[in-house]
């Protein structure tokens, strides 16, 4: 019988995010840097068995009912198709954000294999500025890739765009214009700081208030009401979908955050800018029993905090950046 998830200040966690590699095939500026970081090897990194008996232990002992595959980018990872399948067949929804480069070859298996929803990251339109971004020049496959997924049947394909003051904002109109003309709903991320090179600079986050006020005057909005999901939705007046601006920043959702995390060598972390890991790996490959595992994760949940205090001057920067923590 599963009993909630719940941490000190009475938050009730069903949602798991688990990063199936720490390897990427981009390198993009606001997430890690172009080259230093060590990866992980082959035996650190959680096996899709390791991964399902965690996610297992999740479901079972409390009812967690989201699980969200990230990285890095979980497509380097071969054969993720098969993971999904094992998720899958566990009462719960799957999900995965992806960087999209490879999602015409894989779109379709994905669906098949369960997969019930997929964001594609997309931070520029342009073909330099996305090289500059992702320092790769693959901003054609990513936008075949979107393509792919929709063809593959997700609905609604989601896009997040990260804005970054100087860097892209002014690219906020042409995002909203290319949700509503492909039918995929974009949702604008404040720029977080968790980037590798330290770029990151409080004036340099456009806020939600900034990016909705953009788009309203071109495309009038209207807020939807908001469930648990981190992003503030808003329908366009004339009928043509939804756009979504997950203000972690300015307007920061922790007091109702349902989110644990899972890294790809079996940490738990309770939050993304967590300062403190939980080993599951050594418990999972120790011959540790589900219950034990179980107490485990319940003892990091219980020792989450209220809220992560980006801009307070105790505000301490983890010490991964985001490819390793996953977003
Ligand atoms: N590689 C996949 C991708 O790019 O979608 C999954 C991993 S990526 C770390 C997950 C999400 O985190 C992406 O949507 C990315 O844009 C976002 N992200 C990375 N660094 C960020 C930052 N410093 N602030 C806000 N979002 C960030
Ligand atoms: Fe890779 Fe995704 Fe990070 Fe870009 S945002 S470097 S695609 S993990």
């Amino acid at each position: 019988m599963a009993r909630p998830l719940v941490d000190t200040f009475g938050r009730v966690h069903k949602d798991l995010r688990i990063s199936v590699t720490d390897r990427c095939n981009f390198r993009c500026t606001y997430c890690m840097p172009e080259e230093g970081l060590e990866w992980l090897s082959r035996d650190e990194i959680l096996s899709f068995e390791e991964i399902e008996r965690l996610a297992r232990v999740m479901v079972d002992h409390f009812g967690v009912n989201s699980i969200r595959l990230t990285g890095g980018e979980p497509l380097v990872r071969a054969n993720l198709d098969e993971l999904v399948r094992l998720l899958a067949a566990l009462d719960t929804d799957v999900a995965m954000t992806t960087n999209g480069s490879t999602l015409r070859r894989h779109a379709q298996g994905l669906k098949d294999a369960g997969l019930k929803r997929i964001n594609i990251s997309l931070d520029s339109l342009d073909r330099d500025r996305f090289l500059e971004l992702t320092r790769r020049d693959e901003l054609d496959t990513v936008l075949d890739g979107i393509q792919a997924a929709v063809e593959a049947g997700f609905d609604p394909v989601k896009i997040n765009c990260v804005v970054m003051r100087g860097i892209n904002d002014d690219e906020i109109i042409d995002f909203a214009r290319f949700g509503r003309d492909n039918g995929v709903r974009v949702r604008f991320i404040e720029w977080m700081p968790l980037d590798a090179d330290q770029t990151w600079s409080n004036d340099r986050v456009m806020s939600q208030q900034e990016i909705v006020d953009q788009i309203n005057e071109v495309f009038p909005l209207e807020p939807v009401q908001r469930g648990h999901e981190p992003a503030q939705r808003f329908r366009y007046l004339d009928g043509q979908g939804q756009v979504g601006v997950i203000a972690s920043v300015t307007q920061a959702f922790c007091g109702n955050c349902d989110r644990v995390r899972l890294t790809a060598e079996g940490q738990l972390r309770n939050c993304l800018f967590a300062v403190d890991e939980f080993d599951l790996r050594t418990l999972l490959r120790t011959g540790g029993s589900d219950d034990e595992i179980a107490a485990e994760i319940a003892r990091g949940v219980s020792a989450k905090w209220a809220g992560h205090q980006i801009g307070q001057v105790h505000f301490i920067r983890p010490h991964r950046s985001m490819s390793q923590i996953g977003g």
